[in-house]
């Protein structure tokens, strides 16, 4: 086997090669568009077969979820068995609203050094990015053990029911041992959690009378408001959050809430509550008889679905005459932030950006949940989305360009897992931890190990991670 040291050389020199693809790349996919509704995925799978067509190392297979939306599962081979990493992005977009308020064109324009369109940021040149590590990753699948799959999915932006999770329900190789989704965010923040949420309606129901005759009504806006009322005051639920996750937000507030807004940090530790859309009533001077709003409640890290919604089914059968239906929940999911798979993207991060990421949690949904909800590890590492849903959709090119080395060194790192031909301290370039009671990818020497953990935990781990060695 070729010594780590060569490995991570013959990886970093050749990583140029192509770099100058993923603009290219970016604007193929671009062009070729996807919007939600209807979501409809099958020109972006031809796109993206046209984009690994010519690399016959990386397996292509399509997942219909439905006919209209296809999902794709990418998957190169090392040399060796090993661990399976996965890449996860989605390829349907937002709608084109505001299509006069563009300046550029929407389906992909270069200019002083951003690349524009719809779906630029999120999250085509994001795909790009994964598209050009799982180039590189192919070209060098001698040399590694494991596995590295992309999966490419649609109907993120409807949940990704028919999406990510009919991959993982069904697709043989979309789960792995981690999953980084190239997401929009930004290569200074990794996202290691989201907080879950509850869709709800609330319907109330009175009596009509002229308003002069109130005594003869029953207001159905009155006992819808005085729902909302008690809904509101989730806001202050109180939040018992892990220490790593409080201590992880604290940290990351300083270069987090510049990029996504102040008050970020604040809306992580907590229940929001935010009453959509409210409608009832027929006239001024009438006594309202039926009255409807619905709401979304987002729930943060150390509160369950469960308590909140226990607490609004109550507040609702305290007021005769409203009803609540739950359309959609989910709780908030996460990844310890010190976890393997996000400490060597932080490595590469800091390596090519030269500068260490933070570590915080998401305010949006995306996929990553699923995988998480899956238990699958997951981190979320994408480009700094501008003016994402609006007109003037962009990324930096610079940024882009940037992220796909992040995305091909961290995968070379994770899949050198040539167990006993790394030496510590050298090869990949990271210190050896002896405090570590557990092995990783870049502090990995099973003798070690076993010395530390006995040999049944050892065999344990092996088998847990789909390792093989000469003991089993
Ligand atoms: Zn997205």
């Amino acid at each position: 086997m070729p010594k780590a040291a060569n490995l991570r050389e013959a990886f970093a020199a050749d990583l140029g090669r192509e770099r100058d693809m993923i603009p290219a790349m970016a604007k193929a996919l671009i062009a070729c568009r996807c919007e939600t509704p209807l979501g409809d995925t099958r020109a972006m799978a031809d796109a993206v077969e046209r984009l690994v067509g010519d690399v016959p190392e990386i397996d292509f297979e399509r997942h219909a979820g439905a006919p209209h939306i296809v999902n794709l599962v990418m998957r190169v081979r090392g040399g060796r068995p090993g661990r399976r990493l996965i890449f996860n992005g989605h390829m349907d977009t937002f709608p084109l609203v505001d299509a006069t308020r563009w300046t550029l064109d929407p389906a992909g324009e270069e200019r002083d050094g951003r690349l524009y369109g719809l779906g630029s940021s999120d999250m085509k040149s994001g795909l790009a990015a994964i598209l050009f590590a799982l180039r590189h990753l192919a070209r060098h699948r001698e040399t590694w053990a494991g596995e590295v799959v992309a999966t490419f999915a649609g109907d993120e932006e409807t949940m990704g029911e028919m999406g990510s999770q009919f991959l993982l329900d069904t697709a043989p190789h979309a789960r792995g041992h981690a999953m980084i989704s190239a997401d929009a965010g930004s290569p200074r923040v990794l996202r290691f959690g989201e907080k879950g949420m509850i869709w709800l309606t609330l319907q109330a129901r009175g009596r009509s009378s002229h308003a002069a005759h109130v005594h003869r009504g029953d207001s159905a806006i009155d006992k819808l408001l005085a729902v909302i009322g008690e809904l509101q005051k989730l806001r202050h639920f109180t939040v018992n959050a892990p220490a790593a996750v409080t201590a992880a937000i604290a940290e990351a507030a300083a270069i987090s809430e510049p990029l996504s807004g102040a008050g970020e940090s604040d809306v992580l530790q907590s229940v929001t509550v935010t009453i959509g859309t409210i409608k009832g009533g027929r006239l001024r001077n009438l006594v309202s008889d039926a009255a409807e709003a619905t709401a979304d409640i987002r729930i943060p890290i150390g509160v369950t679905v469960g308590e909140i919604e226990a607490l609004v089914l109550g507040a609702v059968a305290a007021h005769e005459g409203v009803e609540c239906v739950i359309e959609r929940r989910f709780e908030p999911t996460w990844t310890p932030p010190d976890h393997e798979v996000i400490e060597l993207l932080a490595r590469n991060c800091t390596k090519v950006i030269g500068a260490p990421p933070v570590r915080n949690m998401r305010v949006g949904a995306s996929d990553a949940r699923l995988y998480r909800r899956a238990g699958v590890p997951t981190v979320v590492c994408g480009l700094t989305p501008y003016n994402m849903g609006g007109a003037d959709e962009y990324v930096d090119i610079g940024e882009l360009l940037a992220v796909g080395d992040i995305f091909a060194l961290t995968l070379a790192v994770y899949v050198a897992l040539c167990v006993e031909h790394f030496s510590y301290g050298s090869g990949l370039g990271l210190p050896y931890s002896p405090g570590l009671n557990h092995p990783n990818s870049y502090n990995w020497g099973w003798r070690e190990y076993g010395n530390r953990a006995e040999a049944g935990d050892c065999l344990n781990c092996l088998k847990n991670t789909n390792c093989r060695s000469r003991f089993c």
